[in-house]
């Protein structure tokens, strides 16, 4: 690293002690960012990195409630407005019992980036919840979340902060909080809240935006060496939103998806995922994925508490978690003939694991570039709001499509502009930091 990004680092790290996620966030950022200080002498005049490492607001609050048998529960819930330069923050909300400061830290931060890149106004936030929604009922959900909202509504809004869904947080949620946001302030502020239901100002697409966009995105990464999803293997890991949409548009494309999992093992179903099934199981039934094999019969086995990434595949879509992939369960992955690999969820490969497929020479699309296009379809559905009008799937789909394509190119003539050519890493972090940076210098002391 850079001797003068090495000094801000030790600085994270000593200002933010235990946020483990948070400094790999941030450290990924930094090891990409010193040729473009040489370029820019000013960024580190006005000293912009420090600037963005530090957020600029953090709001943690209790979130009382009571359950079905009318015990007192209490979480905690977190809201990071991290950087504003471009536009109202912008980031989904995470409900999962290991949320604390330093995940919702690392989200935020990477997504500053992310937003930047999509070309759209949106700055960078990110929230959430230790609570657990697992095996809570729709009562239980919605008392959370309206306990939650009781005190988040006074943080958010159109024009200052819009918070969506991320792990844990879905349509049943986003319609719950909405619910709430609109008794509280008695406004009907459609844009306060992205991933609404078709029903109530939601977006065309924006329920698929995260996996179709992701998919586009590496199909452009195998364009862009000459050949394409047709007929190629593929694996997932996870099997919610992000996955299911991401397996979803693979088929669609021509290739064939052999498995995905959940955090009870994998499925490996070489015939191709049966999607109605999948989302049968996981979306209406909110069930686990061993039923998903006993109901397709012998087509499909489900391995318990096994690493989906030993299945063979040639295309891997990481959908699940942070540091899902490690360098180990990486050299596996190149061993038995991976080229190509798209984060759909934010962060799923370690340091260890992102350094030995660029080694490999795979095409790797990094979370903050390849899963951008759920925030950017977010931000499609905040102008759809702000105008009062909605577009057709097909309009939606192909402006996602159009975004993936932008966003895949800019990395590319970046990367090539600071001399490592394919090394989409470098240039999503270089292109998505410079936008962000020249705003704030713009804007001043802020
Ligand atoms: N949670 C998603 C992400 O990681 C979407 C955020 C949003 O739509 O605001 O980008």
């Amino acid at each position: 690293m850079h001797e003068k990004l090495s000094s801000i680092y030790d600085n994270v790290l000593r200002r933010n002690p235990g946020e483990t996620e948070f400094h790999q966030a941030v450290r990924e950022v930094l090891e990409s960012i010193g040729p473009v200080l040489g370029k820019h002498p000013e960024y580190a005049e006005s000293k912009i990195i420090e600037r963005i490492c530090e957020p600029e607001r953090q709001i943690i609050f209790r979130v009382p409630w009571a359950d079905d048998r009318g015990e007192v529960q209490i979480n905690r819930g977190f809201r990071v407005e991290f950087n504003g330069a471009l536009g109202p923050y912008k980031g989904g909300l995470r409900f999962h019992p290991s949320v604390y400061l330093g995940i919702v830290k690392f989200l935020g931060f990477e997504q500053i980036f992310k937003n930047s890149l999509t070309g759209l106004p949106i700055g960078g936030g990110k929230g959430g919840s230790d609570f657990d929604p697992k095996g809570r009922s729709d009562r239980e959900v919605m008392r959370f979340c309206q306990s939650f909202m009781t005190e988040l509504y006074r943080h958010i809004g159109e024009y200052t902060d819009v918070p969506a869904g991320d792990i844990g947080v879905g349509g049943r949620e986003i319609g719950y909080l909405f619910g709430q946001y609109k008794r509280i302030t008695n406004r009907y502020e459609s844009g306060v809240i992205t991933g609404k239901g078709l029903a109530y100002g939601g977006a065309q697409v924006r329920t698929e935006a995260t996996g179709y966009g992701c998919a586009f995105f590496v199909d452009e990464m195998l364009k862009a060496r000459g050949t394409s999803f047709d007929g190629r293997r593929v694996t997932v890991s996870g099997s919610g939103n992000v996955a299911v949409y991401t397996i979803e548009k693979i088929e669609q494309l021509g290739g064939r998806v052999v498995a995905c999992s959940d955090s009870s093992g994998y499925v490996l179903d070489e015939k191709g995922i049966d999607l109605d099934l999948l989302k049968q199981i996981k979306q209406v039934e909110r069930g686990r994925l061993n039923v998903y094999a006993e109901r397709r019969g012998h087509n499909a086995t489900f391995v318990a508490g096994r690493n989906v990434w030993e299945v063979p595949c040639e295309v891997a879509m990481p959908s699940a978690t942070q540091n899902e992939i490690t360098g180990r369960d990486a050299a596996v992955m190149v061993g038995n003939g991976c080229i190509a690999v798209g984060e759909g969820a934010n962060m799923p490969t370690t340091p260890e694991g992102i350094k030995v497929f660029l080694e490999a020479g795979v095409a790797f699309g990094p979370g903050k570039a390849a899963n951008a296009g759920g925030v950017a379809t977010s931000a499609l559905e905040m102008q759809q709001n702000a105008s009062r009008d909605s577009w057709t799937f097909e309009f939606s789909e192909h402006r996602l499509e159009e975004i993936m394509r932008d966003i895949h190119d800019r990395c590319l003539q970046t990367a090539d502009e600071y001399g490592m050519p394919g090394d989409y890493v470098a240039g999503a972090n270089i292109d998505g930091f410079r936008r962000v940076a020249d705003a704030m210098l713009a804007l001043g002391l802020i």
